[in-house]
């Protein structure tokens, strides 16, 4: 099938915790490689609207499929693959984002683009910020930096916020979390640095994964070095995802985790907080 013979009159607007799978399934190897290569088209699982915790005021998100990392506890599992996601033309993408402008702008908002991890769609981010930027509306890429490089330094300047995932310091630690060496991770965290690039940090505090004490130290110290981090989220570890892992029948190694204590959550806060950097 082409792809556009399956495009939306309109791209779809809904929550990340949707569960979507299939939706290009149908369309042409032929056609998602070349989508991938022009850059034309996006493959998203939805748009939100109105978000007010994924980048400063309220945003519009979209969230793209596809990512190379496995975390173990990924609320979003549905997002790995990328035919799970609806084609979007590039202009169509545009459209849906500048009928929000006014108010965006209004509520100090803007564009955020998530995922999944929107670098394995690299081309269509270089031809889709460069365009919202210029509507006068923020711009923020929500990444696990993992594929950093793959962005030249003139796309960086169409991004106006990176908001980093950093899910574990230690190299061992990060790949049995992710299935991926972090190397890659810290060379663009340190790259934003050198640029003085402004940056957020999210760490997702998993008990039994990533609150040990020392773990943190040396996340926090790492963070506190690159000196171009205005705000880290601390985020506790939440089962909403597991359904979806369920449902695609995919083994799930948290069924039995819980969420940090608010107490554990306050410890990760202080440490940051102790290396300077600001934490909400
Ligand atoms: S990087 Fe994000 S989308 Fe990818 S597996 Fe990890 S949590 Fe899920």
């Amino acid at each position: 099938m082409k792809l556009e013979a399956l495009a939306p009159e309109a791209p779809s607007i809904g929550s990340p915790f949707d569960l979507r799978v299939s939706k290009a399934d149908k369309v042409d190897e032929t056609d998602i490689r070349s989508a991938l290569e022009s850059g034309e088209w996006g493959f998203i699982h939805s748009f939100t609207t109105g978000s007010a915790v994924d980048g400063p005021g309220v945003r519009v998100v979209a969230w793209l499929t596809s990512c190379q990392f496995r975390c173990v506890y990924c609320h979003n599992p549905d997002t790995w693959k990328l035919t799970n996601g609806t084609p979007v033309r590039l202009d169509r993408a545009i459209d849906v984002v500048s009928q929000y402008k006014t108010s965006l702008r209004s509520m100090k908002g803007g564009l955020t683009v998530s995922g999944g991890e929107p670098l394995m769609q690299h081309r269509f981010l270089s031809k889709l910020f460069p365009a919202v930027h210029k509507l006068g509306i923020h711009t923020a890429l929500e990444t696990n930096g993992h594929l950093g490089e793959r962005l030249s330094d003139d796309d960086l300047t169409s991004i106006d916020l990176v908001m980093l995932g950093l899910k574990a310091i230690e190299p061992g630690l990060h790949k049995r979390l992710t299935g991926v060496d972090n190397k890659d991770v810290h060379d663009f965290a340190r790259r934003l640095a050198a640029r003085k690039h402004p940056v957020w940090i999210r760490f997702v505090v998993v008990p039994g994964w990533t609150d040990d004490m020392g773990e943190v130290d040396r996340m926090a110290d790492f963070v506190a070095s690159l000196g171009n981090v205005l705000r880290v989220d601390i985020l506790p570890f939440h089962q909403m995802g597991r359904f979806k892992w369920d449902k695609l029948g995919m083994e799930y190694r948290l069924h039995e985790a819980v969420p940090p204590s608010r107490e554990t959550v306050d410890k990760v806060i202080a440490r940051f907080r102790a290396n300077g950097l600001k934490v909400v």
